[in-house]
């Protein structure tokens, strides 16, 4: 018994420790040189963000840069003379629990392995300035376990959309389809017919998802299946659609094929993940419902540098150079054609940390850098439903918080690089002045 609550003592102690909350009372301020209002490309300069419990409490401005607010003493007031503070940045399309392993090698990955991946992964991205994930596709409910661990305060990490495991059909792309028929190995999210996604849905809810990810159509990194085949039927799609808007979630549908995009949009998805080869159709139906594209781009540029230095397999390779080409016109119209885009990396088929790469190609596909900004603030808190909570650095929401040397409305690629993070309130990462 001694040693029960000797350990339990320990084990209290620890979680203490680790435990990263402020303080109910905490009090801290950032004095920062610019801060971005990403609703309307507004610089304010010489800013005061007051935070309290977690939230931003106040922001003052004043042109006059020697005018100082004043604080009690307690207040722990961090200065960042050079910085442009922005909303933390959300990523609408993250693997965390998924590294860099193609192919064959990811069947070796146990679910607990798996896990323990999402934990170091979870602090990689924070630290890379992304406060909020949306995680579209996990085995074993591994991303919501570190959902909850995060919230619970056992580890560090952003907040967590988590959709648990991808629907898909029997040989879809989010099945197993790398072993032969004897080992009878089936993805948990595998689903045909509609009596049976209803069911995959309802079992999904019911083990924690936020979100429900399906797969519409093919994709590139699963064996034998073609990214243009749909794989769900519009029908298959409005009864998942239908099960998961009732019970309070969004979906999120992976797809490439122009004919999988717009079932898909017309199904009442509420984002496009991918969307390869949209066409002009697709485009409009998209548009019509509001429904967002998700264009996951950066990693089609750093496939090409890496496919091969990492040993892609061929099944694998050829249709990756396929589809980028493709992809990258396709989504440049979509852009252009007005479609509602909300930043998402795809991060897991590259290293994670490096989502902030994801800006670069959007400018360069025609977004001015305070679009691209808005794509990862406004708009993906608007894809996630939490634009009461995150998205923009406003009285009353989280502080969320990530300061940049410079100013990324001139060049986005300072976001790969920020001088502090900081999550309700609590700094995660600071750069040594
Ligand atoms: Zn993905």
């Amino acid at each position: 018994m001694k040693t029960f609550i000797a350990s339990l003592t320990l084990l209290l102690c620890s979680s203490v420790a680790f435990t990263q909350q402020p303080a109910a009372t905490t009090r801290t301020a950032i004095h920062a040189g610019h801060l971005l209002d990403v609703k309307t490309g507004k610089m304010l300069d010489n800013v005061y963000v007051t935070i309290e419990n977690g939230k931003i409490a106040k922001i003052t401005s004043s042109p006059d840069q020697k005018s100082h607010v004043a604080f009690e003493p307690s207040t722990q007031v961090i200065e960042l003379p050079n910085a442009t503070l922005v909303p933390g940045l959300i990523d609408a399309h993250t693997h965390l629990t998924f590294d860099p392993n193609f192919g064959y090698q990811e069947l070796g990955i146990s679910v607990p392995k798996e896990a323990l991946t999402g934990a170091k992964n979870a602090r990689i991205t924070l630290e890379a300035g992304f406060t909020t994930v949306r995680n579209v596709g996990a085995r074993g409910y591994t991303d919501i376990a570190l959902r909850d661990a995060i919230n619970e305060g056992m580890l560090p990490g952003p907040r967590i959309q988590a959709s648990g495991p991808a629907l898909s059909i029997t040989g879809g792309h989010c099945d197993n389809n790398l072993l032969p028929f004897e080992y009878h190995s089936t993805a948990e999210g595998v689903a045909d017919g509609i009596e049976h996604v209803q069911q995959k849905v309802l079992e999904i809810i019911k083990y924690g998802a936020d979100v429900i990810k399906v797969c519409a159509t093919g994709g590139v990194l699963s064996k034998g299946d073609d990214p243009r085949a749909s794989q769900y039927t519009l029908e298959e799609m409005k009864a998942i659609v239908a099960d998961a808007h009732r019970l309070g979630r969004k979906v999120a549908a992976h797809a490439h094929g122009a004919q999988g995009i717009a079932w898909a949009a017309e199904a009442g998805v509420d984002s496009i993940e991918h969307g390869s080869y949209i066409d002009e159709n697709a485009i409009k139906i998209m548009k019509e419902h509001g429904t967002y594209l998700v264009p996951t781009q950066y990693l089609g540029d750093w496939m090409q540098e890496n496919a091969v230095k990492i040993g892609l397999p061929p099944m694998y390779s050829e249709k990756m150079k396929t589809v980028s080409t493709a992809m990258r016109q396709n989504v440049t119209k979509a852009i252009q054609g007005g479609v509602k885009i909300a930043f998402g990396t795809d991060a897991a088929v590259y290293p994670h940390g490096l989502n902030a790469h994801e800006f670069a190609v959007y400018v360069k596909l025609g977004m001015t850098p305070l679009q691209a900004i808005q794509t990862a603030t406004v708009n993906a808190a608007d894809l996630l439903g939490w634009s009461d909570r995150i998205g923009s650095l406003d009285e009353g929401k989280f502080a969320d918080i990530v300061a940049v040397n410079g100013d990324p409305t001139k060049d986005v690629t300072l976001l790969q690089n920020p001088v502090m993070v900081m999550k309700g309130g609590v700094v995660y990462k600071q750069a040594a002045h």
